[in-house]
């Protein structure tokens, strides 16, 4: 099928996921969440700053109390992941004895995110489980399994909806494959 493409700042864009696309898995993802957490109150750990818009509409649509806390972790620079993790954000709430929820915008090779599990785990959280929007399965170099995926996709790099390219595009309310 063909798809809409534009030149944004100097990069081509391709329309990979609608707005209403977006809306529908968050919607899907948040009634999961609601359902399987009723009767219990949740911390939703924010990874920055890719899942930012995305945490927002869930965390709306959530039916249980919750609260939130945000952290920094990156390995990537430009399209490319370095491979080396750093922290520049940590969490502010305790984990201990919660109900923890981590919320990540991309699940690519899973280093991240299994640095930030094996963290989070080591403070003794009551349960420990991850949504994220996209899992992206064709690169995984780690054996992490999302609890919890909106939209899954191989390969291609995304922008759009709080993805960012050198923190460009973030502010786009659908999702673009950068060529
Ligand atoms: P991982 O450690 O799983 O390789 O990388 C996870 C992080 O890399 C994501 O949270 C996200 O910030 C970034 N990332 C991975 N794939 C993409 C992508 O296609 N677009 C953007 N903008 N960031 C990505």
């Amino acid at each position: 099928m063909e798809r809409f493409c534009e030149k944004q700042r100097g990069y081509t864009l391709c329309l990979s996921y609608s707005a209403e696309r977006i809306s529908s898995e968050v919607e899907r993802l948040a009634s999961a969440i609601s359902t399987d957490y009723e009767g219990k109150a949740l911390l939703l750990i924010v990874v920055l700053k890719g899942a930012i818009f995305f945490a927002a509409d869930l965390a709306r649509l959530i039916r249980c109390p919750i609260v939130m806390d945000f952290v920094k972790i990156s390995s990537y620079e430009g399209t490319k992941s370095t491979g080396t993790i750093t922290i520049t954000k940590d969490c502010e709430i305790a984990v201990a004895g919660r109900h923890v929820l981590v919320v990540e915008d991309i699940v690519d090779t899973g280093l991240t995110l299994s640095f930030l599990l094996a963290r989070l785990h080591a403070e003794g959280p009551l349960s420990l489980k991850v949504c994220t929007l996209i899992d992206k399965k064709g690169h995984r170099k780690v054996d992490v399994i999302p609890d919890y995926a909106g939209i899954v996709c191989e390969d291609g790099f995304l922008v759009g909806y709080g993805l960012d390219l050198d923190e460009q595009y973030r502010q786009l309310p659908a999702i673009y494959e950068v060529q």
